[in-house]
């Protein structure tokens, strides 16, 4: 007996093969899927189960893998525009400090996550301060988040000094170790704004507890300019120069690295988070992906925060990130459809370090699955699903969602939290976020 039994599915693995099996069954026990069978399979007609689904109309695929987010920055969404990173953040820290709280932190994690989570997406990494906030928001929707300690040298929110965050992403690391819905991590931000020594004590904390590290790197030409300036080194190289590359590093946007950078995080298995939205909108450049993935860099997606992207949509940077790869290449098969919904799931589960868990859609791995409407105009005729994922799919397109087996979106709304209860309070917030830049 299962406890699910999907049937009439149209099934996008995202498996290593890239499989598609139209009308099958896949079957749930235990939070895991069970079973995959063509419908004209001897099993498929005498499975019995506690609950079945019909998916008819629908493909269906493995949650989306956000790899770089800030939800808790959704609270600031349009607030600061128009400005290049450097004096764009300079403002945000601003609002930032003059808002955030625990609780605070709490209503834009749900806020932020609630958009994930309604667009497909099943696992987040998020770098943000009060991470156990974001845990709490994201355990409240039934979703998967990798978070951890964040570090300045800068003192931040709530005044820390060095060793407040090294204890605080110490006590993070250990307290979910061996987790199955958070994964723990460590978030420098920057190789601009933390020292070469503390991104030292925080890789070490991240390797204590089998962890990982993840910091922006290489985003911006004036980045590379001032590590340059300071260190005498490029970005990758400075951070390869104290040991920080390597299989369990995570580095966001990439844009600005040299041949010989590239070599450097294909050589150490690091991987790139490509957020092709914050960085056209950031004017911050286009990250050489196809050039990344010919030498082997091991590549995922993600949406970066509301601040910059204005919003947190996995299908728009599907799109971006195989359109901007075959255009700036002039080269129609560059970064194929293909590779592209893989660096949105099976890479990003190999980033989290969950390849055997997560990322697709596989007898023995977690039941964290969607269904993505295909009976609808711009889906009709479907001679490609993989090709319509990325290139005709779009997030109104996600009807339910499923993590370890549980709906947690059914219909296009959210099946544990009421939704219009955090909008209220978000509202009702509205005037102090807007007043804190008033005399910045
Ligand atoms: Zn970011």
């Amino acid at each position: 007996m299962y406890d699910l039994l999907v049937k009439d599915a149209l099934i996008v693995t995202c498996n290593p093969e890239h499989s598609v099996i139209d009308g099958a069954v896949m079957a749930v026990r235990d939070g895991k899927i069970a079973l995959i069978a063509p419908a004209q399979s001897d099993v498929s007609g005498t499975l019995e189960a506690k609950n079945y689904i019909s998916a008819k109309g629908k493909m269906v695929l493995p949650g989306l893998i956000n790899m770089h987010c800030h939800a808790g920055d959704s609270l600031f969404r349009g607030l600061v525009e128009n400005l290049p990173l450097e004096a764009w953040l300079n403002r945000v820290w601003i609002a930032e400090k003059a808002i955030l709280t625990p609780h605070t932190t709490y209503l834009g994690s749900v806020l932020g996550f609630a958009e994930n989570l309604l667009s497909g997406v099943t696992s987040v990494m998020d770098m943000f301060w009060y991470p156990h906030e974001a845990v709490r928001a994201a355990q409240m929707l039934g979703m998967r988040v990798s978070t951890g300690g964040l570090f300045f040298d800068f003192p931040g929110i709530g005044e820390r000094s060095h060793e407040k965050y090294i204890e605080e992403a110490r006590e993070f690391s250990s307290s979910y170790s061996g987790s199955t819905d958070v994964f723990p991590c460590v978030m420098p931000h920057g190789a601009y704004t933390v020292s070469p020594e503390h991104l030292k004590d925080a890789k070490s904390i991240a390797n204590a507890d089998g962890g990982l590290f993840c910091t922006h790197a290489a985003e911006t030409r004036a980045e590379q300019a001032d590590i340059q300036n300071r260190y005498g080194r490029t970005v990758i190289r400075h951070l390869d120069a104290y040991d920080l590359l390597g299989e369990r590093t995570v580095l966001a946007h990439c844009v600005h690295v040299d041949d010989g950078e590239i070599d450097l995080m294909a050589k150490s298995g690091t991987t790139v988070v490509h957020n092709p939205m914050s960085n056209l909108k950031l004017a911050s450049g286009i990250a050489p992906t196809a050039q990344m993935q010919k030498a082997g860099v091991h590549l995922t997606l993600g949406t970066d925060g509301a601040i910059s992207g204005n919003d947190l949509d996995m299908w728009l940077a599907m799109r971006l990130a195989s359109s901007l790869a075959k255009g700036v290449a002039m080269e129609p098969a560059a970064l194929p459809a293909k590779d592209v919904l893989h660096m949105a799931t099976l890479n990003g589960a190999r980033a989290l370090g969950q390849e055997k868990h997560l990322g697709s859609l596989e007898v023995g791995k977690q039941a964290d699955f969607i269904f993505v409407d295909v009976n609808t105009a711009h889906a009709v005729p479907l001679f490609d699903p993989i090709t319509h994922c990325v290139f005709g799919a779009g997030r109104s397109d996600v009807s339910d969602v499923f993590v370890a087996g549980e709906q947690v979106v059914k219909d296009r709304r959210l099946t544990r939290h009421d939704l219009s209860e955090t909008l209220i309070e978000v509202q009702d917030l509205m005037p102090a976020i807007k007043s804190s830049l008033e005399d910045a």
